[in-house]
């Protein structure tokens, strides 16, 4: 007992070590600009129309937060889809992206990140006008060149940090979902204050919106879905999975163990971070964090965390993935057909039956 408490003190102390230095580092980079509902004028908006291209999670959430906020919006959504007969269930008068871009001052691109650059060179770009704000919600496409904007447009991103039903929801309830800000080099004090009073209109300044630049929002954004939230944590729960049932193990338990209970865990990071989420599992579970989670996540997995990084930032990732799209995603599909015949998928979907209150979407 006495060694295994002596072996788990240095292990701690060479984390809070490390940690304690990256904080260091941090605070003293980073001088965190957050703006409020103070520091947003929505009267700026009044004779303004803003016009939101694409009606999906973002256009839908954000179009009616600005109309309840008492702006001028005009959807642009093509016809012919669900999203169409929303908007118009919603009371909008839908129009093509060209015609929304022609009548908008504000003009707000929230179509999927893959298609923007060409709808932007056939619809937006010729209805741009000298002193249009050109937005975003995501900086890819205008920080790969994707979009290109005319001169005299500048730029301006609001990024809520939630999907857009939660930023739909918690307006309604009168909160805010936080979000993000940034602008176009060489950005006029007018679009900066236009941007921010969108941001109050959409509800996030209520959160708390969060000043950042068109780099750092695209490439933590690309970093953080690749090696954690979607790529990472895909590709660890497929491993474990596979070696309780290459183990002999039933794949009914090792689905419950390795994907299901997941959502706990998260659920705690969620609310209390690391240290609730330990506060809350047994100390078995607490130790064996402590001394396996490292061996898991190891130096090499850290390199390789860094090359994906240098493949943000050097642009190759964004290359790729754009170069696949020109190749309508043949590689993408084949690899989505191939992993959506996983055995945890098949073993899952028969689970989620046996468990009504997950609401279980299976695609
Ligand atoms: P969705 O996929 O939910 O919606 C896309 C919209 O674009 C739909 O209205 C769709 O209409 C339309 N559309 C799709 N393809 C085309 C096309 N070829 N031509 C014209 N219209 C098209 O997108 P999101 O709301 O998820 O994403 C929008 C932006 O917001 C992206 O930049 C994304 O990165 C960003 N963002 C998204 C978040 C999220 O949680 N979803 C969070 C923060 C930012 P149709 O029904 O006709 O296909
Ligand atoms: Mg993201």
């Amino acid at each position: 007992m006495l060694t295994l408490l002596a072996g788990l003190a240095l292990i701690l102390d060479s984390n809070s070590k490390q940690l304690l230095h990256s904080l260091t580092l941090e605070s003293t980079n980073m001088a965190i600009k957050v703006y409020y509902d103070d520091d947003a004028d929505l009267s700026l908006l009044k004779n303004k129309t803003i016009a939101i291209i694409g009606y999906g999670s973002q256009g839908h959430a954000q179009a009616q937060n600005l109309r309840d906020s008492g702006c001028n919006v005009i959807v642009g959504q093509r016809p012919g889809s669900a999203n169409y007969d929303l908007a118009v269930s919603h009371g909008f008068k839908p129009v093509s992206a060209a015609d929304a871009a022609a009548q908008g001052d504000l003009i707000n691109v929230l179509l999927p990140d893959e298609v923007q650059g060409d709808v932007f060179k056939a619809d937006i770009k010729p209805n741009l006008k000298t002193g249009n704000l050109l937005m975003c919600s995501h900086g890819f496409n205008i920080h790969f060149n994707q979009i290109v904007p005319p001169q005299g447009i500048d730029c301006a991103l609001v990024a809520p940090k939630g999907p857009g039903h939660l930023v739909r929801s918690e307006y309604v309830k009168g909160g805010g979902v936080p979000s993000l800000i940034a602008l176009s080099e060489g950005a006029s004090e007018t679009s900066r204050k236009l941007a921010l009073a969108y941001a109050k209109g959409i509800g996030g300044t209520r959160g708390g919106v969060i000043e950042t630049s068109f780099a750092e929002e695209t490439e933590t954004d690309l970093f953080g879905e690749q090696v954690v939230l979607c790529g990472g944590v895909s590709a660890l729960v497929k491993a474990a999975f596979e070696t309780l049932v290459e183990a002999g193990y039933q794949p009914e338990m090792a689905y419950f163990e390795c994907m299901h209970e997941l959502k706990l865990i998260v659920d705690l990071f969620y609310q209390g971070g690391l240290n609730y989420m330990r506060y809350s599992v047994s100390n078995t579970a607490e130790y064996g964090d402590y001394t396996r989670g490292p061996r898991i996540v190891t130096d090499q997995t850290k390199a390789e965390m860094k090359k994906i990084l240098s493949e943000i930032q050097s642009g190759q990732f964004a290359r790729e993935w754009i170069l696949e799209n020109k190749a309508n995603q043949a590689g993408f599909k084949a690899v989505r057909r191939r992993e959506r015949a996983h055995p945890i998928e098949v073993v899952g979907k028969q689970l989620r039956k046996m468990m009504t209150w997950i609401n279980a979407k299976e695609y």
